[in-house]
């Protein structure tokens, strides 16, 4: 466990701390991965991670 901390902020899909991003549905993507989703088409590789991440979440955040 990390204990120092940045003013970045992880982001959700590629877990790597960044300080430039967004907040989407109270979880922070960063500037790179956005572009990354903003280009991918549905069916990208990517962009089923990303909503794996998404649903991965989504779970953590209903179980706590
Ligand atoms: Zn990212």
């Amino acid at each position: 466990m990390k204990t120092t901390r940045k003013y970045g902020e992880v982001c959700m899909v590629c877990e790597e701390e960044k300080d430039q991003g967004l907040h989407i549905l109270h979880q922070f993507i960063c500037q790179e991965c956005e572009q990354k989703i903003l280009t991918a088409k549905t069916n990208d590789d990517y962009y089923k991670h990303y909503l794996s991440q998404l649903r991965k979440l989504k779970l953590v955040n209903a179980s706590s």
